[in-house]
């Protein structure tokens, strides 16, 4: 994997650094590249097949699908739910991802992998994601010492909270005057302190937790939410994703004393997500912002 560019641009007034790992490659991207990463270099000479689970429109499965290809193993989704809308009309990660040979299952049990079978956590959510996290956070520090920034901030929106303790961690390691900020965008702040918790019992290597002013449930749409997506693309020309994006730009900007030292934004991918959000968000409000 070759490195990811940072741009420098500005917003509201402050000025921020944008790590592009929306553009790491053309299929294999964004922060589920990262996590993925290690099944991606290392070997498995027994491994025929990986079986995972989640979401029908999740990120993580379409990286996976991308992965099994690459790898030629044969992919195994397990869903509970299937929309027949989506079942009939494939649209977003579930299309390419069948695109890409992924098998589903609907609403059956999830197998007792064998010694044939890669088995990953839904989101990516694994101890081996420390591996291209830690790539990740070396990839950053050679650009800090480049600029010259003795201290830094980095910010990311958290799902499972994977990539932000990792790369948390890594600085600890690395640089200890790098910080890690997140707000979590799938549950509250406990929910995702649980998350760390699951990888790293030290909390001392944990980011910092923000917590954002409005309640917003993950996958429903906003108005807030959507304006920000706008203005980000308009200012900026940068395609955000909708699901995490949004929540962590108005979270960010609502706490300026993260500004007070140079600012890193992490770009996690997740644009194949944006067809099916997007075509919910005009169906909403394209007649009234
Ligand atoms: C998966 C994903 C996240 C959340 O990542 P975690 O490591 O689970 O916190 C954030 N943004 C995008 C675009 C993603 O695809």
């Amino acid at each position: 994997m070759k490195k990811s560019l940072i741009e420098t641009k500005e917003f509201y007034n402050r000025t921020i650094y944008i790590k592009r790992d929306d553009l790491l490659s053309k299929e294999f991207s964004g922060n589920k590249a990262r996590k993925f990463h290690y099944f991606l270099e290392n070997e498995f000479p027994n491994v025929k097949r990986v079986i995972s689970y989640g979401s029908s429109q999740s990120n993580a499965m379409y990286s996976i699908s991308v992965l099994a290809k690459l790898r030629g193993w044969r992919f195994d989704y397990y869903v509970k739910h299937l929309s027949s809308y989506l079942e009939e009309n494939p649209h977003g990660n579930y299309k390419y991802a069948l695109k890409n040979g992924m098998k589903i299952h609907v609403g059956q049990t999830v197998p007792t992998p064998t010694k044939s079978d890669l088995f990953l956590e839904e989101g990516g959510r694994q101890k081996e994601a420390e591996y291209g996290l830690k790539i990740l956070a070396k990839e950053i520090l050679e650009w800090k010492e480049e600029q010259g920034f003795k201290e830094l901030n980095i910010f990311l929106p958290s799902g499972t909270g994977t990539t932000a303790l990792f790369l948390q961690k890594a600085f600890c390691q690395f640089s200890p005057n790098c910080s890690v900020y997140t707000v979590p965008c799938v549950g509250d702040e406990l929910y995702l302190k649980k998350q760390f918790l699951m990888l790293e019992e030290d909390e001392r290597l944990h980011p910092k937790i923000l917590i954002p002013t409005k309640k917003r449930h993950f996958g429903k749409l906003y108005r807030d939410s959507y304006k920000i997506w706008l203005e980000l693309q308009d200012k900026m020309g940068i395609e955000f994703d909708l699901l995490y994006d949004p929540q962590g730009w108005i979270t960010l900007l609502e706490n300026p004393q993260i500004f007070e030292k140079p600012t890193l934004y992490i770009h996690q991918g997740g644009l194949i997500g944006n067809e099916s959000m997007l075509a919910r968000y005009k169906r909403k409000y394209s007649e009234d912002i």
